[in-house]
């Protein structure tokens, strides 16, 4: 085990630092890829998982504060690594057990073909994992201002007169999430203007780069999903619910509809909004964490989320086959 959940405090280094060692371990099936840097000079690292020539996007910790998705995100790319290794070792370890039976046979045999499926989805799909896209946020929303290196942005920083611990931000005081050049986006200031940050022309590259067939931004704000687009044509919109009724019925999670897509006033400027837009493949949003919880969060929400979304990867993969 590599992630290790019982860790509280998890810094960007600590991050950087398993995602090296996870990539070191399976170094057949995960690629470390840096595909951008912040502006407090921190890469922005994205794991490519499976040998696939189609690809799926996960995207985590574009918002500081949400401090529980990247820990949660960078432990399924070790959960399905691990899998997929598996699957030769039990194959044959289960050919020896058939020559003599336990009693607990049947739960082998699912547990092998569990691992069956994985090995094949990692092999038909490249997993593009970015688990923490605002590492600057990240880490101001753990540590506060000393998190910041650059004394240009820590000035600005301090300025805001922020309660640290809620920090959404990126290191330049600027919230990803409403920064991506898509119809509904507007400006909030006159220097305002989309795809400004370091952090958005990294993934705005990724979505170019490779034909992804479909992405997911994981947040935390109470166990829902949003799947509905008002400024795409119905048949999209019809596949974007069927796809996130069937992640409901993993997650137990709540589906968000058209009324509860943008709240009234909001600026626009959303990473699933300018995936879809710009590609009419498949974008939803997956909010992790109970709807009352508090800033800080509690690491201790790292297991069960784990629990809730470890196999939304698995299921979508059986959806896209
Ligand atoms: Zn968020």
């Amino acid at each position: 085990m590599i992630i290790d959940f019982s860790r509280e405090k998890y810094s960007y280094e600590d991050f950087i630092s398993d995602a090296e060692i996870l990539t070191k371990q399976y170094n057949n099936i995960i690629q470390y890829v840096t595909i951008g840097e912040s502006h407090d000079n921190r890469d922005i690292v994205m794991l490519r998982l499976g040998t696939g020539r189609k690809y799926i996007l996960f995207c985590g910790g574009v918002h500081g504060r949400e401090t529980i998705n990247p820990i949660v995100l960078l432990k399924i790319v070790e959960f399905y690594a691990n899998q997929y290794e598996d699957y030769g070792k039990a194959k044959e370890n289960f050919s020896r057990k058939l020559r003599f039976p336990s009693s607990n046979i049947e739960t082998q045999y699912e547990h092998m073909i569990f691992e069956k499926c994985v090995y094949e989805l990692l092999q038909t799909y490249t997993i593009l994992m970015i688990p923490l896209l605002n590492p600057d946020g990240y880490m101001i929303s753990l540590y506060g201002l000393k998190a910041i290196k650059n004394p240009t942005l820590q000035n600005k920083i301090k300025r805001m007169k922020y309660n640290f611990s809620e920090w959404k931000y990126n290191g330049r005081g600027i919230d990803i999430n409403r920064n991506f050049p898509c119809r509904s986006w507007k400006p909030k200031g006159n220097r305002d203007y989309a795809a400004s940050e370091n952090e958005t022309k990294a993934l705005i590259q990724v979505f170019h780069q490779y034909r992804i067939s479909c992405f997911l931004d994981f947040h935390s704000r109470g166990k829902s999903i949003y799947y509905y687009r008002n400024s795409m044509p119905k048949v999209y919109n019809d596949k974007q619910l069927y796809i996130a009724k069937r992640l409901k019925n993993i997650t137990k999670y709540e589906l968000m509809d058209s009324e509860n897509e943008i709240d009234y006033g909001d600026s626009g400027g959303n990473t699933v909004h300018y995936f879809s837009e710009h590609f009419y493949k498949p974008a939803l949003t997956i909010e992790t964490v109970d709807e009352n919880a508090i800033f800080p969060l509690d690491y201790k929400y790292r297991t069960s989320t784990f629990e809730d979304i470890k196999l939304v990867l698995f299921e979508l993969g059986g959806l896209l086959l």
